[in-house]
């Protein structure tokens, strides 16, 4: 070969997005917070799906290393609607109790009443973000994104932490519930992002990914975006958790496509930790704020 025959270099791997330094370095800053505010985290299980029984082991495990006092309030499985709505209410009620979250899914029983059980937690006290109040004042701007679901408002800061700017860059979302996709909708386009949400209405959705500057995609189906759906030097931040042979695995097929894209979340390691560090975040300013109210 001349040299002045071009050679074969391969492609550039992805920078790999882990969560867990952005989630330590987050939970070490709040940690003064916490010594001087005192708040309480409170999480009410319903029955024992071994997913939510994880997850709430790690969101403790996350107070434990701020210094926040935490409680499990473990229901049995054929707990009735009004037996869990007045738990709520104590727990609206208790004012040792900064914070708290209903930890979803619900058993099948009560599963149609999410919405009502999400609706009766005091906004105040709502750290998952999940209820009408705190949802729509994030749609003012920045300022007013007090209690942010955590998900979203954990993707926001990975992107922070590793410097990826957001204004004026094309984001697309697929995946459009009311705790993911929306509300990261809603804080992408805050921070002057162009956002298109995709959902299973979707036609051709590979023509709407390929455009994506960053692509996020919370969904809940392994591999669904694939190397071709994604425009190289994207940032590709995968949200979600599927279990695949006894794995965790998200939506995106992370090794073909950290071939071509700029960067990219891996699951597990990414947006997960992100999302728990975000919530005693949450914890924290609902407290603060608590204590401002009082004054
Ligand atoms: P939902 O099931 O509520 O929403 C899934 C969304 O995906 C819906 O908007 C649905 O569309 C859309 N969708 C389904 N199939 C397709 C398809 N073939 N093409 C395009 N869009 C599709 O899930 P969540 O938002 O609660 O969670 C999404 C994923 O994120 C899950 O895997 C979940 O486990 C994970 N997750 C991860 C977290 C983390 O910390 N990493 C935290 C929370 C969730 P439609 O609205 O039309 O039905």
């Amino acid at each position: 070969m001349s040299e002045n025959e071009c050679r074969y270099t391969p492609p550039m791997s992805a920078h790999v997005l882990s969560g867990k330094p952005v989630a330590d370095q987050l939970l070490e800053a709040l940690k003064p917070q916490v010594e001087v505010l005192n708040p309480k985290l409170v999480i009410v299980q319903v029955g024992a799906d071994p997913a939510s029984t994880s997850y709430i082991t790690q969101k403790f495990k996350s107070c434990d290393r701020v210094g926040m006092r935490h409680e499990h309030r473990h229901l049995e499985t054929d707990t009735s609607f009004d037996q869990l709505s007045s738990l709520i209410d104590d727990l609206n009620r208790d004012s040792d109790v900064s914070g708290f979250i209903v930890q979803l899914p619900l058993p099948s029983h009560l599963e149609p009443h999410t919405p009502q059980l999400i609706r009766a937690v005091d906004p105040r006290k709502d750290i998952d973000g999940f209820g009408a109040y705190n949802l729509g004042k994030m749609f003012l701007s920045v300022e007013f994104e007090h209690l942010p679901p955590a998900t979203p408002s954990g993707v926001i800061e990975l992107l922070n932490f590793y410097s990826i700017p957001i204004e004026g860059k094309h984001a697309v979302i697929v995946g459009r519930s009311n705790i993911v996709g929306k509300p990261l909708a809603v804080m992408l386009l805050n921070r002057g992002a162009t956002v298109t949400v995709c959902h299973s209405k979707t036609k051709n959705l590979s023509h709407f990914t390929r455009q994506a500057d960053i692509l996020c995609s919370a969904v809940g189906h392994p591999k669904l975006i694939t190397k071709e759906m994604v425009k190289p030097r994207a940032v590709v931040i995968d949200i979600g958790v599927n279990r695949m042979d006894g794995n965790l695995v998200g939506d995106v097929d992370f090794e073909s496509i950290k071939e071509i894209a700029s960067a990219i979340t891996p699951v597990p390691g990414g947006v997960g930790p992100m999302t728990v560090a975000s919530l005693i975040r949450n914890c924290v300013r609902a407290k603060e704020r608590q204590l401002e109210d009082q004054k």
